[in-house]
């Protein structure tokens, strides 16, 4: 997938040079004269990344880039601002901005395309999990971006992996005026320590005594555990072709020595926002799944993943010869719970009954709410013989134990009766299992309730 690059410049032979070079490199680009287009072309989503020229009339770039990031609908469009200026405290304004980095006028191809590249990456990841968060949005899970854009990127956690001790004392001395800093001085230790600490930055030096900075970063970005931890490479001044390859291996960003203090700490607060902002998506992506294939009431797995989850079981049963049983509980009389106690005290007892089942079962069984007061065990490498030892086992911790309602105020006896079948021969399937365990049920409440009655065939 080709990124697409808009350029956003005043003085048209600017925008020009860039978009040849960016073509050059198979870019795709689209371009503005001014802030306000610049804007319309970001919120309808037209661009992956922003150069941004930082002197304009009418708005200048720095304006620009702020209302870039604090609406939520762009704010995760990567921006690069384009800067004849080169004073520290110009980045560190630029920084407050939003920016996520700068090129410096007149642009090297190196440079720019290097940037390009590694926040194209980044961003494609990020769009990945920011569609399906957005996704998430209708069903009820916090909006990420509106945090993202409230979070200062303060209070990180921050290890430093340098080994001269002027220079990292130093660096911890004004990090930890906003964030907690630990000092790893002996790079063979680094990597161990930055995946058994739970950091949210790792800075990196790259001019360590007998150690390649880059390997370090390198072998971070290939172990699992630190994939997602950003680094900020701290360069030695005149060495931009290992900055470069440095980009490349995935280093998210630098700094070059002398480090200017509100440089570091403005570039060390947006890696942190970065990596919040990811994190955020990740775990709303990850709570959407989860309440996918969960029932509220009781926290068991719902009908939808149970029916997915049964054909791969009795797919992989058939395969490797192995026995399946499955069993369906229906709650004797619940209705009569419902009128007589109230909707609520139907609602404790159902709690109650798929605490009770999670109990009585291995891990590898899976329980699932079915319907209403139904519920459904599948229990791989299970003969019928022995579940039909368990469903007794059930039944009877159901029948002798009265369950609590109304904050435990009173209890009720309550029953169930259970159907059980078992997966027979290769031309079995999952439904019709299912179906004949319904209709063993079916033939327990016929035959008076509060039984475990098996599958005849
Ligand atoms: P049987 O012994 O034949 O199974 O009788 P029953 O009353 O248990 O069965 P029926 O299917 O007639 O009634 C089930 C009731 O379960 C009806 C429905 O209102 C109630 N119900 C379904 N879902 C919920 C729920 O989430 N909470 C509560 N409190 N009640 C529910
Ligand atoms: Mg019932
Ligand atoms: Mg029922």
């Amino acid at each position: 997938m080709t990124a697409r690059v808009l350029v956003v410049d005043d003085i048209p032979a600017n925008v020009k040079l860039l978009e040849a070079r960016l073509s050059a490199e198979y870019f795709d680009v689209i371009t503005a004269t001014n802030g306000v287009d610049a804007l319309t072309l970001c919120e309808r989503a037209e661009c992956d990344i922003v150069l941004l020229d930082v002197m304009m009339p009418d708005m200048d770039g720095f304006e620009v880039c702020r209302r870039i990031k604090s609406n939520p609908a762009t704010h995760h469009i990567p921006v690069v601002m384009v800067t004849a200026l080169d004073q520290p405290s110009d980045r560190v304004r630029g920084l407050e901005a939003g920016a996520d980095d700068f090129l410096t006028k007149p642009v090297t191809d190196v440079a720019l395309i290097s940037r390009v590249r590694s926040l194209a990456r980044l961003k494609m990841v990020t769009d990945e999990l920011r569609m399906r968060a957005l996704t998430t949005k209708e069903i009820g899970i916090e909006n990420p971006e509106r945090e993202a854009i409230a979070d200062t990127g303060r209070n990180g956690r921050i290890l430093i992996v340098d080994d001269w001790s002027s220079s990292y004392e130093r660096m911890a001395a004004t990090l930890a005026t906003e964030h907690t800093v630990d000092i790893e001085a002996d790079p063979n230790d680094a990597l161990f320590r930055a995946a058994e600490g739970d950091y949210e930055l790792v800075i990196v030096s790259l001019g360590l005594k007998e150690f390649d900075g880059l390997r370090l970063c390198s072998q971070l970005r290939s172990l699992e555990r630190t994939r997602s931890l950003p680094i900020l490479a701290i360069a030695e001044a005149d060495n931009n072709a290992r900055l470069v390859r440095g980009l490349e291996i995935g280093v998210n960003d630098y700094l070059v020595r002398p480090i200017d203090k509100n440089e570091m700490l403005a570039r060390v607060r947006t890696q942190i926002k970065k990596k919040r902002y990811a994190e955020r998506l990740r775990d709303n992506v990850q709570t959407s799944i989860e309440m996918a294939i969960t029932d509220a009431l009781t926290n068991l797995h719902n009908r939808r993943y149970m029916e997915t989850h049964l054909t791969a079981l009795t797919e992989q049963a058939a395969q490797r010869g192995k026995p399946l049983a499955v069993l369906i509980l229906d709650i004797d009389f619940f209705k009569s719970i419902n009128d007589t106690h109230g909707h609520d005290a139907g609602d404790d007892v159902l709690r109650e009954f798929a605490t009770r089942i999670r109990k009585s079962i291995r891990n590898i069984d899976l329980a699932c709410r079915y319907g209403g007061e139904e519920f459904v065990i599948v229990m791989p490498e299970t003969d019928i013989a022995v579940a039909s030892v368990v469903a007794e086992r059930i039944r009877r911790r159901i029948a002798t134990e009265p369950f609590p309602i109304q904050q435990g105020a009173k209890q009720l006896e309550v029953t169930i009766s259970i159907g059980l079948a078992a997966l027979s021969g290769p031309d079995d399937n999952a439904a019709a299992m299912l179906k004949r365990a319904d209709t063993a049920l079916y033939r327990a409440k016929r035959d008076g309730r509060n039984r475990v009655v098996q599958d005849a065939a």
